[in-house]
């Protein structure tokens, strides 16, 4: 596949090449579309490869240039194979959203440690894989976007989520900060989102009807936020005009951290 992509940075959105990790759902997919939307190429990456090739086959409907990748981000040979596979279609990756996550309620009580380390890998170690994988190709052009999608859990306690959940959250805004640290000199620029409730397909299984009204009841703005709402500040990261956020952590939570 030919990308016919430019790697002028000045260039905004157009041309450029963004990986979404869990891209086949939720968060991710508004993600996709957000970017693809300002001109950029989407690599659609998902465990779920249906969810990733319809995604992909729904921007490639709309005239944008995609592809799907299946992989589970939190093994090493699958994120090293993603990324051949993205330098392969686009030649580059100059975007990464960490975005791909999974929920689990258990409290501490009956946690079970596979059940840990699995939320772990996925929600934490992932970021970091991906993050490795890519960061030489951005370093090429002296020119990269990561966004790391955290929670309100990472700053505060998860409502829906158990221990490890909140805790891989707040971890995901510790690597934040530090690849922010380590990789601004080279012209990467890391940051994170902090949404709060949304409308996606994990907090709906998640919650019952009833637990659902009593939160969006205690927010300020009284309903959860649309995928397509945290996707535009992970869109607004991702562009030319977010030149000098490094290790930021956006809410976008509709108040839901204010007392
Ligand atoms: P979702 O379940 O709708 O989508 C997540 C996607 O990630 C799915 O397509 C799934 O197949 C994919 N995925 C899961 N494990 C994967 C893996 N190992 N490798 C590759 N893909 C994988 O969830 P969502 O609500 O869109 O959540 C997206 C992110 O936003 C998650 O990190 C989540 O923790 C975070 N978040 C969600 C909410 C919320 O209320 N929904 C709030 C705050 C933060």
């Amino acid at each position: 596949m030919t990308s016919g992509h430019s790697s002028d940075p000045t260039d905004s959105g157009r041309g450029r090449v963004a990986v979404v990790t869990g891209a086949g759902s939720g968060i991710g997919l508004a993600v996709a579309e957000a970017l693809a939307a300002a001109g950029a190429q989407v690599a659609i990456v998902d465990s779920n490869a249906e969810a990733a090739e319809s995604a992909s086959a729904r921007l490639t409907q709309l005239g944008y240039g995609s592809i799907a990748v299946t992989a589970d981000v939190s093994r090493p040979t699958d994120v090293m194979a993603m990324r051949s596979a993205v330098v392969a279609a686009f030649g580059h990756v100059h975007i990464l959203v960490n975005n791909a996550g999974i929920l689990r309620r258990t409290e501490i009580e009956d946690l079970d440690w596979d059940e840990w380390d699995r939320l772990m890998a996925v929600n934490l170690k992932a970021a970091a894989l991906c993050t490795q994988a890519v960061v030489p190709s951005m370093a090429l052009d002296r020119w990269g976007r990561i966004i790391n999608v955290s929670s309100d859990a990472g700053k505060s306690v998860s409502t829906l989520g158990g221990p490890h959940y909140t805790a891989s959250k707040a971890g995901l805004l510790g690597l934040t900060r530090h690849l922010a640290r380590t990789l601004a000199p080279t012209g990467i620029l890391v940051n994170a989102v902090c949404p709060g409730l949304v409308d996606s397909p994990m907090s709906t299984e998640a919650v019952r009807p009833a637990e659902w009204n009593h939160i969006v009841g205690s927010l300020p703005i009284g309903r959860a936020a649309r995928p397509a709402e945290v996707a535009s500040l992970v869109a607004f990261l991702a562009s030319d005009a977010a030149s000098y956020l490094v290790g930021a952590a956006i809410d976008v939570n509709g108040g839901s951290l204010l007392a």
